[in-house]
């Protein structure tokens, strides 16, 4: 697989979408977690409540965070725990290679872990001479196969088990099998004997309560269980948004998230961790550090309309439910964050210059909102993204045209051409559909102007080489029909009907308004039935 980047991603989505097992991959498993999740759902009569209190403690944790974070560093660290805060990547990794490092680790175990993925924590333990082992199933499949994660808690969504026993066969040397019991006891196998030989464990962080200083992690293997017990060092890498007030809180996310995820009522593990160990015979590591990761956090926390994104839990019931995500995964995003939330949280990680085309990766339909166990507002965060996005080419535009200037060259070039014709299109737009006269006129010399262009009720072979010179219709066209305006407008229906009807406004039914069809209009004195009640 090629380098995918952000900037890449309309090539891509292009590729992804030629990728016929990569999509049948994905319909099974998005269409198998949203019936999941679902069913999970309608099992609790009281999920809209739990939805919103979740929201709500989420909310009041992002408004006080500094206050949370204090509470929590306190009393981890009251109970052995040693936490390090990391303003970047950077930080992070030097933290972490650092601790490594002053310990001679060699080999290190790694349970799964999307904030270890965004600061790209294994290249840097690696350039260090660390040998670092996912194990999580999934990771551990795309980690062989020297790929990212292309689903926030399914990595490797997107590997069918044919591939997966390709890929064991080519890198661990076992015979092809289609058996995934056989698949799964052959890595289960591999990964015990890391375990036992490992220096340090790296986690990350699904929660970590304010009040008590514990770290709550959620897994369905037993491996995060035995990468944070086994090894002597634990390091927990935690986003600064993973806090909660109160321990009591967990009994809401612990409602809301493998439902939302996987479907499940709870996962099969969940791993409390409340400081050291205090005595010799006692689970758990001698050491324990966590890192506090901001990496831009501070940044979406300072916007009351991205601060939103933060209450994110990672649950991936947005990638599922999207129509995007559906039909290209998580590769073609070109970042650690796919989908929905991803198109949202990675232009504000790496910046909007870079990840620009990514908030343009969704049609707006508000399935990610609607299945959010946070409540969410992703439309809304892909919108304001997007107007600041216009916002900074506007100014950008007018910063280079006045350079040019400056320097006696041509000011604009073509992309600044194609914004300025954009705006100046919508503007226009604007005016007609601000103006009932103006509507109703362009209307009929669109239907005029139509009739050379139209060819078995669809806009012809003349009207596609038109709009292929128009760039924006040529786009819509190149793979889709464009359906000629309706011979009679609604609006004169609706005159006519009231006409020949004698009735008034208030006896027409809601019918009514859909028995137009483009060119095929109603005959004028068709019979409506006599509304209700009358
Ligand atoms: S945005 Fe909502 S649905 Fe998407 S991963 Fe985050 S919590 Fe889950």
């Amino acid at each position: 697989m090629g380098h995918l980047t952000t900037e890449t991603f309309d090539a891509n989505a292009r590729a992804a979408l030629n990728d016929g097992q990569l999509r049948g991959a994905l319909r099974n498993a998005t269409s198998l977690f949203g019936t999941r999740r679902l069913a999970a759902a309608n099992g609790l009569p009281n999920w809209q409540d739990l939805r919103t209190e979740a929201r709500a403690i989420k909310d009041e944790v992002l408004l006080h965070l500094d206050k949370y974070l204090e509470e929590f560093v306190t009393n981890a660290e009251s109970r052995g725990a040693q936490v390090h805060w990391a303003r970047d990547a950077k930080e992070a990794n030097e933290i972490v290679c650092g601790l490594a490092n002053e310990r001679r680790a060699r080999k290190i175990v790694k349970s799964k872990s999307m904030v270890t993925e965004e600061i790209h924590l294994n290249v840097a333990l690696e350039n260090e001479g660390i040998e670092v082992i996912e194990t999580d199933l999934g990771e551990y499949i795309i980690q062989l196969a020297g790929e990212a994660p292309s689903h926030i808690i399914v990595p490797a969504i997107h590997k069918t088990k044919k591939q997966i026993s390709e890929l064991f066969t080519e890198k661990l040397g076992i015979e092809p099998t289609d058996d995934v019991d056989r698949l799964t006891s052959v890595a289960r196998g591999l990964l015990r004997q890391r375990f036992a030989a490992a220096d340090i464990g790296i986690s990350g962080v699904n929660f970590g309560v304010a009040e008590t200083g514990t770290i709550l992690i959620l897994e369905n293997e037993g491996n995060v269980r035995l990468t944070t017990s086994l090894p002597k060092v634990h390091i927990a890498v935690m986003g600064i948004e993973k806090i909660l007030p109160l321990f009591a809180d967990l009994d809401v996310f612990l409602k809301l998230l493998p439902r939302s995820g996987t479907g499940q009522q709870l996962t099969t593990y969940q791993s409390l961790i409340t400081g050291t160990k205090r005595k010799h015979t006692d689970e758990g590591p001698e050491e324990l550090h966590i890192v506090l990761l901001d990496n831009g956090r501070s940044r979406m926390l300072a916007h009351p309309v991205t601060r939103q994104a933060l209450a994110c839990i990672r649950c991936g019931a947005c990638l599922n439910a999207c129509p995007v995500y559906q039909q290209i995964g998580g590769h073609a995003y070109g970042s650690v964050y796919p989908g929905p939330i991803g198109a949202v949280i990675t232009p504000q990680l790496i910046g909007l210059g870079k990840a620009s085309q990514l908030t343009y990766a969704s049609s707006l339909c508000g399935a990610c909102r609607e299945v959010c166990p946070v409540k969410i507002d992703i439309p809304e965060l892909l919108l304001h993204l997007r107007a600041e996005i216009t916002e900074g080419e506007k100014t950008k535009g007018g910063r280079q045209k006045a350079e040019g200037r400056e320097r006696g060259e041509a000011a604009a070039g073509g992309r600044i051409r194609k914004k300025r014709m954009e705006r100046v299109a919508f503007q226009i737009y604007a005016v007609v559909m601000g103006s009932p006269g103006l509507y109703e006129w362009n209307a009929k010399a669109g239907r005029l102007f139509q009739g050379v262009l139209m060819s078995e009720g669809r806009i012809g072979k003349v009207g596609a080489a038109l709009s292929r010179l128009a760039p924006a219709l040529g786009a819509w066209t190149s793979a889709r029909d464009l359906r000629p305006i309706a011979q009679r407008s609604f609006r004169e229906l609706w005159r006519d009907g009231l006409a020949s009807d004698g009735q008034s406004e208030s006896t027409l039914n809601e019918g009514d308004l859909f028995t137009g069809t483009a060119g095929a209009p109603p005959a004028a004195s068709a019979k409506r039935e006599p509304s209700r009640g009358r």
